[in-house]
């Protein structure tokens, strides 16, 4: 008893007594995190960076997620960390489990199959069931029902730059509805009939396809030369997808009819187990191809690493004057490098002046 007693700081005494964590920025979001207890330490390092470069100034709370309880200890760490307020949430079993439709030899033989030809995180079944989550549940979990705007963040990443102002607010001014800092190539073998079926939907559901979408990130073209005239010749998917470790996001997009009709096409055809589907390329196929491609922006000035890559604004002045902690030239930055998709968005032509940057 005494143990407990002089062991446990109470966060009640320091959260009401001492600290105002009350909400200063004007939104209606939250930061959210999912998340395993074992992961405390990485959770607080990505807290710890994005308190510092963006949150304490305005105190957004932070919703967490998990398929197990979080510990005391965990919540205990996170609340303290934490400039706003925090809530934690427990995923129900079938927003986060296999479902009973899915084949059990064939999921079976597939995770044989991708373990033999040694897939990142082929051997996994909870990697599986993470990615089919943020594919198709975070957005409807009990806690986020309440909010518009979400920012995806991860345990063990890093923000290298002061952000200047509130990312939430240039989404809902701008009309933003999804946003990202790194865009590359998805290993194929984790997605060979992604695209294929994505298209099949498209075509049973063309309503759903946005006439100005950003289909041109998504596949590469070769240059014909047809009478000195060169022609730009749309192939397969090239791979490219927004890395979803960091997302800003409207979640009424992802609330939307459209895309939940996706994800139940998804899900149905079972690719998140027989293949390996990440919810970063679902997300990328939704977004570019039933959103304007004005919708989608690009954060080119915030400064980002989660393993193994960056991102970090090429200007030299943006950098001092961010007070980025940030080499434009280590290889860890993607930016313009081969496995780097974002000279395809450049191309694609996402680009709007954005309104209302310095202010709070
Ligand atoms: P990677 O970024 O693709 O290498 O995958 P991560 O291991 O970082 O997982 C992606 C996100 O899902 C991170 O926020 C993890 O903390 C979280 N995550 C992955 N697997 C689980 C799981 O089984 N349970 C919970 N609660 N979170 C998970
Ligand atoms: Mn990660």
């Amino acid at each position: 008893r005494a143990k407990l007693a002089s062991n446990s700081y109470s966060q009640k005494i320091l959260l009401d007594g001492n600290r105002d964590n009350a909400q200063i920025g004007t939104e209606n979001a939250t930061i959210v995190m999912l998340v395993r207890n074992w992961e405390l330490d990485s959770a607080l390092e990505s807290m710890r960076s994005l308190e510092d470069r963006f949150n304490k100034k305005y105190r957004y709370p932070w919703t967490f997620l998990n398929d197990v309880p979080f510990d005391p200890e965990f919540i205990e760490a996170t609340s303290l960390m934490a400039s706003g307020a925090t809530e934690y949430g427990l995923i129900p079993k079938d927003d986060w489990e296999r479902p009973s439709f899915i084949n059990e030899t064939k999921f079976e033989q597939s995770l044989k199959e991708m373990i033999e030809s040694n897939v990142l995180y082929g051997e996994s079944r909870s990697y599986r069931n993470m990615c089919r989550f943020n594919s198709g549940f975070f957005f409807r979990q009990e806690l986020m029902k309440k909010y518009d705007y979400y920012f995806r963040v991860e345990p063990n990443v890093e923000y290298y730059c002061d952000f200047e102002y509130d990312p939430f607010k240039i989404m809902r001014l701008n009309g933003k509805k999804y946003s990202f800092v790194i865009a590359l190539h998805e290993y194929e073998e984790t997605i060979p009939t992604l695209y294929d079926t994505t298209m099949d939907f498209f075509e049973e559901n063309p309503q759903y396809l946005h006439p100005n979408n950003s289909k041109f990130f998504l596949t590469d073209t070769s240059m014909m030369a047809n009478h000195a005239i060169k022609v730009d010749v749309p192939n397969d998917y090239n791979l490219c997808h927004f890395w979803s470790n960091f997302e800003i996001g409207d979640l009424n997009f992802f609330r939307s009819e459209s895309y939940l009709k996706y994800f139940e096409y998804l899900n149905q055809a079972g690719g998140f187990y027989y293949e390996r589907w990440g919810d970063a390329p679902v997300h990328t196929l939704a977004a570019a191809l039933m959103l304007d491609k004005s919708e989608i922006h690009y954060f080119e000035d915030l400064g980002y690493f989660h393993g193994p890559f960056g991102n970090c604004p090429s200007s030299n002045g943006i950098r001092l004057q961010k007070r980025c902690m940030c080499d434009y030239s280590d290889e860890s930055v993607i930016d313009i490098s081969s496995h780097s998709c974002l000279p395809r968005w450049w191309k694609t032509g996402g680009k709007t002046f954005l309104k209302d940057k310095g202010v709070l």
